[in-house]
């Protein structure tokens, strides 16, 4: 399908080419300069003190429960309305998650009042995610769990060069962790990063991310060792130079496309502040989001799914972020069903559609965007006025 306007678009040019057909060249495939100077880069940016380049977030998020010690026995709490990785690195550690819900309809984040909630003896850790790149409340949650002696892992996927009260997002936490999929801020196809401030935690990062060896190829290449050994049993978690190169041109970027999506959902949040039969999330929402999503939520005698379709007809791509991780089928046969516990992030997981935004968008898509939802939204409560 040939979209008028798509979710999310690539801003990929002739920077992007040069910098991966020079890696080619330099028949250097993985883990060297290239890598070091993205992490490097991308550490400077944030404001931290480590950044370890990683495959994906997926595996970013699992090496920080493991780096962090979590493993059976342990509960983490964390959000269930996000992607299903942020949960099933915990699973896959053996640890147990515990779900929070979110603070409300216009705040989509975890509720720092519902992770106090859940703590037990059990707990270990809390797992936050910026939903659509909109700071959580970091200031709060790193108090609680400090407090709780718990650590602090940060799903930033979401988030790279968001704020909140004049700190990065990803440098609260012990840990943080960003995607660098296709469709995100920072795109290199795959890809990610962890970032800490904590150098025990840096060090075990970078030796659990290649196998949990003392050396890398790149060291003995250099002549810088000749053996090396095995101190843990590690993963082959390694970015490769391509994706880097690819990274150091889109973190050049990122901050000005950024800005743009600021633009862009400034002049959203204007032109669907009179649109009846919907609820804008995050408005006025404190620190600076990285506005990786649009989000909206349909009141609910809007049909999502009529929604969605009415859309596709003119040509507007839209998607759901996300179906709830407590009601997957998978979840739901481990755990039991959990509809009902959380109120607030299953209104989300059933009402919520987002909307295109790339910075690559004209303000021009923006307003064809909601031209196209009026008419989607006034046939549909038409309908609902009829039926009654
Ligand atoms: C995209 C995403 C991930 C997974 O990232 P990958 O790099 O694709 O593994 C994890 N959490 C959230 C919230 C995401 O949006």
């Amino acid at each position: 399908m040939k979209w008028l306007i798509p979710l999310a678009d690539l801003d990929f040019g002739e920077k992007e080419i040069k910098a991966v057909t020079d890696v080619l060249r330099a028949k250097w495939l993985t883990m060297g300069q290239v890598t070091q100077n993205f992490e490097r880069r991308f550490a400077d940016y944030l404001g931290v003190k480590h950044a370890v380049a990683v495959a994906n977030c997926t595996v970013a998020l699992h090496l920080a429960n493991v780096v962090l010690d979590i493993g059976p026995g342990a509960e983490v709490i964390l959000p269930s309305l996000s992607f299903v990785a942020t949960a099933n690195a915990v699973l896959h550690t053996g640890a147990t998650p515990s779900f929070a819900d979110i603070t409300s309809l216009e705040n989509l984040n975890i509720s720092p009042r519902a992770i106090e909630q859940r703590i037990n003896q059990h707990t270990r850790a809390v797992t936050v995610m910026h939903y659509g790149g909109y700071p959580c409340a970091m200031v709060e949650i790193t108090k609680i769990a400090r407090q709780h002696n718990l650590a602090v892992i940060e799903d930033a996927a979401h988030a790279p060069g968001a704020s909140i009260n004049g700190k990065m997002i990803g440098t609260f936490g012990d840990v943080g962790c960003f995607s660098f999929f296709s469709n995100k801020n920072l795109a290199t196809g795959e890809g990610g990063m962890i970032v800490t401030d904590r150098d025990d935690l840096a060090e075990k990062l970078r030796v659990m991310r290649s196998h949990g060896m003392t050396t890398l190829t790149w060291d003995r290449h250099r002549g810088h060792s000749h053996s090396y050994d095995v101190v843990d049993l590690g993963y082959n978690y390694r970015i490769d130079e391509m994706r880097s190169a690819l990274g150091l041109v889109q973190l050049e970027k990122l901050a000005q496309n950024n800005e743009r999506r600021r633009e862009l959902a400034a002049e959203y949040r204007r032109l669907l502040a009179d649109v009846p039969g919907l609820l804008v999330p995050f408005n006025k929402h404190p620190g600076r989001s990285a506005c990786h999503l649009f989000p909206i939520l349909l009141d609910s005698e809007i049909n999502r799914r009529s929604f969605i379709e009415g859309m596709r007809d003119q040509g507007i791509q839209t998607s759901i972020h996300y179906p709830p991780i407590h009601q997957f089928s998978y979840y739901q046969e481990r755990f039991g069903d959990g509809t009902g516990t959380l109120p607030m992030t299953e209104a989300v997981g059933f009402r919520e559609v987002t909307l295109p935004l790339y910075p690559g968008m004209t303000v021009q898509d923006v307003k064809r965007v909601v031209d196209a939802l009026r008419l989607v939204i006034d046939k549909d409560l038409e309908v609902c006025t009829k039926s009654f």
